[in-house]
């Protein structure tokens, strides 16, 4: 059966147009979804902590709802911000229904003090934005480390699961899309 998902791509704050574009031309070949950037959102002081250097991530998806228009649209915030969501240091996204949100900041290979690499920061980007829809779409952690929906707890488990979902996560993913998550 067609299914049909839009996403909402939006961009808060500043964000480097060729990762906006990286997301535009892989999400439609993993999730059959029609995309469309919106303008740039502005980082809202209130969500930034200070002492931290940090925003809050639950604050930043909070006001994501006026997106989010129907069963099947999705939003997804894209920022450079490093965000962190208690009991959490940090995190590379978090979601809820309908709204996700990841941040490139720990993403760059040159965050962890090695070369710039453009084909492993795509992919690592790639694969938070499906892992933080699958959420959005009411999908939990699944246990295979294969799968994109397995919990990242450092970037190496991000490298390793890639952005493809397991045979099973991929069956939920169909019928939600036929469904709606809401
Ligand atoms: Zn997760
Ligand atoms: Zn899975």
């Amino acid at each position: 059966m067609a299914t049909h998902i839009d996403i909402a791509l939006v961009p808060v704050g500043a964000v480097d147009p060729v990762v906006m574009g990286w997301l535009k031309g892989d999400l439609p070949g993993i999730l059959t979804a029609a995309v469309e950037e919106f303008p740039p959102v502005p980082l809202p002081p209130r969500h930034f902590h200070r002492e931290r250097n940090q925003y809050l991530a639950d604050g930043l998806l909070a006001d994501f709802a006026k997106f989010v228009t129907s069963p099947t649209a999705l939003v997804l915030g894209v920022t450079e911000a490093d965000l962190f969501s208690l009991p959490m240091n940090f995190v590379f996204g978090i979601a809820n229904r309908g709204r996700a949100l990841i941040s490139t900041f720990r993403l760059r290979p040159e965050f962890y003090g090695v070369p710039s690499n453009p084909e492993v920061y795509h992919l690592r980007v790639f694969t938070e934005a499906v892992h933080e829809l699958g959420h959005a779409m009411g999908l939990a952690h699944c246990e295979f480390p294969g799968c994109v929906m397995y919990f990242s707890n450092w970037i190496g488990d991000t490298d390793r699961k890639g952005p493809k979902f397991c045979f099973r996560c991929g069956k939920r993913i169909e019928r939600l899309a036929e469904v709606g998550w809401e």
